[in-house]
């Protein structure tokens, strides 16, 4: 049976930018360096944007490494890059939040390779290997070692000798690449940031020592590539192996929230960060469209619990949007606090009242061309005017990661 196709019917879309996810892909390997590839990070369904239908895009604009969260989301990229024409061994896809059990079938059959910091995912995967009688040490994963996170990662020291042995005790494991992450990667000059550097070459010297020294070394994220401390550590790297008489491996950094458009600001005591990544644009406008107008007298009520009241008769629009589709909550306002607000025919139209599941109000009273129908933008640029999602993520509480991985499923992706 052909899988029937969604018809998208509501007036609530994604238009993601083709041309800004290239131009941002191309500019963080420009200030990463020659010497640095980078993996394009398409995770949390390329952080809101739509995973299948950006990472055909960045592979057109150079992306040879993808990474994913699971295995399930590696499947979906895999999936959409096989639709795109694209050969297994010509687009690599990097699982960084390791397998578990009964996903090691799907490592195989879709060419996934996993970071690994556990014995039982090694084992995982050597089980399904011997089941399938590959050759000997063909399938790749690479170790991430915790350099201080203490989230995901091996410590360097016993428990990295202990994985780094399964490693050797198995038949068909290859050990690709050692990795690792940093804390406060937007924090210049942390002394934590030299410190996980400092860990990472021990792991490397360990893994040398071990007579098992891996072709690839990555690190880093986009605010790495932003302040140019990884991409400056990262080259550092090969000469240390080259002092033990190996050959230098290749060398990676991995970004995903620069590729949409996005890093955090940087942080350096009282100096003044240089950004590396000042040119990146935002790849997505949310959009919406009014579909209903009323006018309101003074003193009438809006929205759930009343929390605004009209202080002068009003006009409003009502807009098919709410948290259900990752429009937050916390862009509602009161008569006390001000909300966010949406741009339509170039002006911002604030929002009044709360938030809800499926609906918000806006005022339009200043915009008195406003009609059903008209196109409303929620996030993103819309001539003159653009909406951040740095202002949903102040409002809100938290970081613009969170506001972009939250545009929900509800809200289909156009690549335009
Ligand atoms: C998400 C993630 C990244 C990308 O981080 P950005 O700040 O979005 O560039 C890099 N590495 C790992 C391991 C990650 O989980």
């Amino acid at each position: 049976m052909r899988p029937v196709a969604v018809q998208h019917t509501r007036p609530v879309w994604a238009e993601v930018s083709s041309g800004a996810l290239c131009a941002n892909y191309r500019r963080l390997c420009a200030a990463a360096g020659p010497g640095i590839k980078v993996l394009a990070v398409v995770k949390a369904n390329a952080y809101g944007h739509g995973a299948t239908e950006c990472a055909p895009v960045l592979f057109g604009a150079g992306a040879r490494w993808f990474g994913v969260t699971a295995v399930e989301e590696g499947v979906t990229v895999r999936n959409a890059l096989r639709a795109a024409g694209i050969a297994d061994a010509e687009a690599r896809i990097l699982i960084m939040c390791g397998v578990w059990q009964h996903e090691a079938a799907a490592c195989f059959d879709h060419a996934l390779t996993p970071v690994v910091w556990e014995p039982y995912q090694l084992a995982l995967l050597e089980e399904e290997a011997a089941r399938r009688g590959v050759p000997p040490r063909s399938f790749a994963v690479h170790v991430e070692v915790d350099t201080g996170m203490a989230r995901q990662g091996v410590a360097p020291g016993p428990a990295l000798a202990v994985l780094l042995a399964a490693l050797q005790a198995s038949h068909h494991l290859q050990l690709e690449a050692l990795m690792t992450h940093f804390a406060s990667a937007e924090v210049v000059d942390d002394p934590q940031n030299r410190e996980q550097q400092r860990r990472f070459e021990a792991a490397l010297h360990q893994a040398h020592e071990a007579d098992l020294t891996p072709a690839l070394l990555h690190a880093g994220n986009t605010s790495g590539v932003d302040s140019a401390e990884t991409a400056a550590w990262l080259p550092t790297l090969p000469s240390t192996l080259a002092a033990l008489g190996r050959t230098a491996p290749q060398l990676m950094t991995r970004a995903g929230l620069a590729l949409y458009g996005y890093a955090l600001p940087l942080h350096q005591g009282a100096a003044e960060p240089v950004s590396h990544l000042a040119a990146i644009e935002p790849a997505l406008v949310w959009k919406t469209r009014i579909v209903s107008l009323r006018d309101l007298g003074r003193g009438e009520t809006v929205g759930y619990n009343a929390t605004y009241v009209t202080a002068r008769p009003m006009r409003v629009a009502l807009l098919p949007v709410g948290y259900a589709d990752g429009f937050r909550r916390a862009l509602s306002s009161t008569n006390a606090v001000e909300g966010s607000a949406v741009l339509l025919h170039g002006r911002r139209a604030p929002i009044v009242g709360r938030v809800s599941m499926d609906l918000s109000v806006v005022d339009v009273s200043a915009i008195p061309e406003a009609a059903v129908g008209d196109a409303v933008t929620l996030l993103g640029r819309d001539g003159a005017l653009a909406i951040s999602a740095a202002e949903h993520a102040r409002l809100a509480g938290t970081n613009v990661y969170e506001v972009l991985c939250g545009i929900s499923d509800r809200v289909p992706r156009l690549i335009v």
